[in-house]
């Protein structure tokens, strides 16, 4: 049989196969459509129906949350301040030691402040690991999805600065909606705790106060008068 090419043959209707269908649905789509739409994004995946590639870059693929390529510094968008304290615990843990962070200093009192004067990652070195944003304590640091980061130059526009990584929260809840929702139930839970150490604390102080006797008013003989002067 194998003589015959029965295998070549089966091979080619294959392909044949995925050559017509990939018409056919373009053609049923804009008959359903008119086009208004984009077309429905084909994944790559053998059990396609029709083309079995993304037609990149007319096409991209939805990217899952999870998606990771080079971090970003978050910014609080209400107070306008960087989640950044310099810490320097993702310089640390970050295995190809691609992060390099300058602290701000008090001018006068010359103490170092919790905030970066200068922060850069080297995206050339960067290998996407995600451990600087699983470390960091302030969720100042979050993994970005954006992949097309092609350049020329080699030195600044691949050394990324502090000014070109720095994102506001609202577009890292964007692109991150569960991870957001987990930051903010738990400051909320860190917030009602607080709360409720306080109200504790304001209750406990009160019971002590109603508990301690009042000071018994003084008995003791009070001095005479000065006589008047004449
Ligand atoms: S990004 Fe996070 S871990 Fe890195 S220095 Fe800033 S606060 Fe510390
Ligand atoms: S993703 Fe990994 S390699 Fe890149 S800066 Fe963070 S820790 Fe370093």
């Amino acid at each position: 049989m194998g003589l015959l090419g029965t295998g070549i043959l089966k091979g080619l209707s294959v392909t044949l196969t995925h050559f017509i269908n990939t018409y056919l649905e373009d053609f049923k789509y804009l008959g359903k459509k008119a086009g208004i739409e984009p077309r429905p994004l084909r994944r790559q995946s053998p059990k396609n129906y029709g083309l079995v590639t993304v037609e990149y870059p007319k096409e991209r693929l939805p990217l899952p949350e999870n998606f990771r390529n080079i971090p970003f510094l978050v910014r609080d968008s209400q107070t306008g301040e960087d989640k950044c304290t310099s810490c320097g615990i993702c310089a640390k843990v970050c295995p190809p030691q691609c992060i390099w962070i300058v602290r701000t200093t008090d001018p006068v009192t010359k103490r170092p402040v919790p905030a970066p004067k200068e922060f850069y990652i080297d995206s050339t070195i960067c290998m996407n690991c995600g451990y600087c944003a699983e470390f960091c304590p302030f969720d100042a640091i979050k993994m970005n999805v954006e992949y097309e980061l092609s350049d020329y130059g080699r030195i600044k526009e691949m050394i990324l600065d502090k000014e070109r990584l720095t994102k506001p929260d609202t577009y890292h809840a964007a692109i991150h909606p569960t991870d957001w929702a987990r930051e903010q139930a738990e400051k909320a839970a860190e917030e009602e705790k607080k709360r409720q150490a306080e109200e504790a604390k304001a209750k406990a102080a009160a019971a002590k106060a109603a508990a301690t006797p009042a000071k018994p008013a003084s008995t003791a003989p009070q001095p005479p008068a000065a006589p008047p002067q004449s």
